[in-house]
């Protein structure tokens, strides 16, 4: 845990570990838990404490795990997350496993997230502002990562909160309602924001030095990837599962679970995939895509 500002803790071990993340917690006439996977170690800051408000960043389960904890708290969450965090099923589909439905680990895979299903109160839209009493803090909406993914911006303590974009990272999207358009443009809103301070939902949290850069370098690497994939097509690689095997957005080699990876390199190099389609670079024809003649 540290005092990140007056009225406000960040609940860390400074470690990236699924499935957890760095949560707020905001001590203040309202308390209010910015999103609720912290590590376990950091549970005891939780403990006997009414907890008035949730705000979640997004509906994955490394991030509000916790939500059905607090059946006192009002949970508010972008609508277009609603669904996931609801519904077990629509969960797994959000993942990608009935596009690609022979994963062997879907049985197990809720289970192995922490998830708890637990119905959001209201919603969160861009521009939103919140109080909790002292502290007044915006809804930034950062899709990509997942369609209503969100930061939080505090103006007055000088920080933003921008969960799983993080710039000393690599970018993840791998959900079928990610989208990597959407997500440079939430890269590129971050960099128009020009933030002093950047705390981040996973690993080290506050990064205060070198953020244009680190961001920039951050939507470079969806550049690089989209390279790779039309070098891939061009030696003739045509399938989503071929393309995939080259495990390009995980420097090549998958984590384990392999299968789980691999699923989402899958989806991750669909949406790519999707991309090119867009900009007229690659047709898909039968499940199989193609450059462009004269790309
Ligand atoms: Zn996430």
């Amino acid at each position: 845990m540290e005092q990140l500002f007056r009225n406000i803790k960040l609940l860390t071990n400074g470690k990236y570990t699924l499935p957890y993340c760095n949560c707020l917690l905001i001590e203040d006439e309202v308390n209010c838990l910015v999103d609720s996977s912290p590590p376990e170690e950091e549970l005891i800051h939780l403990k006997g404490k009414t907890i008035d408000m949730i705000i979640n960043s997004h509906g994955h389960s490394d991030h509000c795990s916790r939500n059905y904890a607090f059946p006192e708290a009002h949970v508010l969450l972008h609508p277009e997350e609603h669904e996931r965090v609801e519904s077990g099923e629509a969960y797994l589909h959000a993942y990608g496993f009935n596009h690609f439905p022979d994963n062997p680990l879907r049985p197990f895979y809720l289970e192995g997230v922490q998830y708890h299903s637990r119905a959001a109160d209201g919603i969160l839209s861009d521009g939103q502002v919140l109080s909790t009493g002292k502290i007044e803090f915006e809804v930034v909406h950062l899709p990509g990562h997942s369609i209503g993914h969100c930061g939080f911006l505090f103006p007055k303590e000088g920080f933003i909160f921008t969960a799983d974009i993080h710039p000393e990272m690599k970018p993840f999207y791998a959900m079928v309602d990610s989208d990597v358009d959407d997500f440079i443009l939430s890269i590129e809103k971050l960099l128009q924001l020009q933030p002093d301070i950047l705390v981040a939902g996973h690993g080290n949290a506050v990064i205060t030095k070198n953020i244009s850069s680190k961001l920039a370098a951050y939507r470079d690497e969806l550049f690089l990837r989209e390279e790779k994939i039309l070098k891939l097509l061009k030696a003739g690689k045509h399938t989503i599962e071929e393309i995939a095997a080259e495990a390009i957005c995980f420097d090549g080699k998958f984590p384990e679970p392999r299968s789980i990876f691999f699923l989402h390199e899958c989806i991750m190099d669909w949406k790519h995939l999707q991309r090119l389609e867009r900009l007229g670079k690659v047709v898909c024809e039968d499940d199989k895509y193609y450059l462009v003649p004269g790309t």
